[in-house]
């Protein structure tokens, strides 16, 4: 068995944290390959070592140099060999490093030596090999990933490498200029190790212990996901569940690897185990999940026999194109059709002019707008099997007195999203939670 673990910026936060690391690695030799995220934050208020980057690249950028918050940076490197009480010439690392970023002033280099300094402190805690990125990991100019190119680069830089440390969130453009994954991405370095190493199991280490059926903030204590599909997961982070970064879910998806979400503060918590299919015993449960999200906004239309108007769909869709919108979700009966829209993209009197320019492409008998409405996904392969799902998800929510503005639910019979106004949305996930998970202690 190989296993590829990635550790985030919590779990690599100070010196404690590495040892933490190496005894998680101590005590399962199957875990061989070894992503590690820059230093996070060790208590709340302090900073991310990638931020106090991004600050340092704004303070050469302004000044010549690097000033303060790369100090910043050279405290949390240096504590970190002290506390592990490691032979290693941090100091000289630092200063070359910070010669290296004088001379480049680019911004995603700089960035990127959060993960480079802690990958080479890790690779000479763990005394394995150190493997960089910028070498294996390929992306263009716009830092998009190259994923073929990267599979094949991988493979050949770990082939004969029975163990390695590497280094997350960056790779290189084809010119070796650094590239940078988006936030959280290593994440994404950890996925696409896992696929060219053709794991067996991708490990992602974080503070939590993995997914849980609802959003704490709303309901108190809710129960863990055990286990979901790949397919459950895209459904639920669509939604908010952001545990783990989504990009990296397709590397290790088209491999067929599953992936573990572990707690390094928990090792013995059993996590999440994300599946490429849905389980052969399939949990009881008709729901695996609830996510949802506030500011959409949904645009709907009426006008009599719809249905039999060709290219009606179409003209509304050319408008949002037109005007570079995307859309959620478009609910639609015989003479009606709801657009369902990131409020985000509908600012500054972006609505009215899509209003009007709808208005005037298909002529509708009614068209207004809902502002304020927010999603909840109810998400589950269970729903299939279990007749009477839809049923008792409506009645919970009519039993909370919540006005229903927007169902949509999907062709996948693996999620029904309702839309509900912003002012009642907490009162509808906890009582659609307490509908199929049991009223709370
Ligand atoms: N260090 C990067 C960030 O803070 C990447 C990561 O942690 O995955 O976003």
């Amino acid at each position: 068995m190989i296993k590829v673990c990635k550790f985030g910026g919590t779990s690599t936060a100070d010196g404690m944290g590495f040892a933490r690391i190496g005894r998680i690695l101590g005590r399962d030799l199957e875990r061989r390959y070894v992503v590690v995220s820059a230093p996070g934050k060790r208590y709340g208020g302090d900073a991310k070592v990638t931020d106090l980057l991004y600050a340092s690249h704004r303070e050469l950028i302004d000044g010549g140099h690097v000033r303060d918050a790369y100090a910043k940076v050279e405290v949390r490197f240096t504590g970190i060999v002290r506390e592990l009480g490691l032979e290693f010439d941090i100091a000289g690392l630092l200063a070359e490093t910070k010669d290296e970023i004088e001379a480049a002033r680019e911004e995603a280099f700089t960035v990127s030596r959060g993960e480079y300094l802690a990958g080479r402190i890790m690779a000479a805690y763990l005394s394995v090999p150190f493997l960089d990125p910028r070498g294996a990991v390929r992306m263009d100019a716009e830092g998009k990933l190259l994923a073929e190119e990267t599979d094949s680069l991988l493979r050949a830089a770990l082939k004969g490498k029975d163990r390695a440390v590497i280094a997350g969130f960056y790779g290189a453009d084809p010119s070796g200029m650094v590239r940078l994954f988006p936030r959280g991405g290593s994440d994404i370095t950890g996925a696409l190790v896992a696929r060219a190493v053709s794991a067996d199991l991708y490990e992602n280490w974080t503070d939590v212990s993995g997914f849980l059926a609802c959003d704490p903030r709303i309901v108190p204590g809710p129960v863990g996901i055990e286990q979901l599909s790949f397919r459950e997961l895209r459904e639920l982070s669509y939604l908010g569940a952001d545990v783990l970064h989504s990009d990296a879910v397709f590397p290790v998806r088209e491999a067929g690897i599953p992936i573990r979400i572990l707690n390094t503060f928990r090792p013995d918590d059993g996590g999440t185990l994300i599946l490429p299919a849905p389980s052969a015993r399939p949990s009881e449960r008709a729901v695996t999940g609830i996510a949802g999200k506030k500011n959409f906004t949904v645009i709907h239309l009426e006008k009599s026999l719809m249905n039999g108007e060709i290219g009606f769909a179409h003209r509304v869709l050319a408008v949002l194109k037109r005007r570079r919108i995307s859309f959620e979700h478009i609910p639609s009966g015989i003479d009606a059709m709801s657009l369902v829209i990131d409020s985000a993209q509908l600012k500054n009197g972006a609505l009215e002019r899509l209003l009007e320019e709808i208005g005037a492409a298909v002529l509708p008998e009614k068209i207004y707008a809902i502002a304020d409405v927010a999603l909840i996904a109810v998400v589950g392969h269970g729903m299939s099997r279990n007749v009477g799902t839809s049923a008792r998800l409506f009645q919970a929510i009519a039993r909370a007195g919540v006005n229903v503005r927007m169902i949509d639910q999907g062709s996948s019979e693996l999620n029904i999203t309702v839309g509900v106004d912003h002012a009642d949305y907490e009162r509808t996930v906890r009582a659609v939670y307490d509908e199929f998970f049991g009223k709370r202690a």
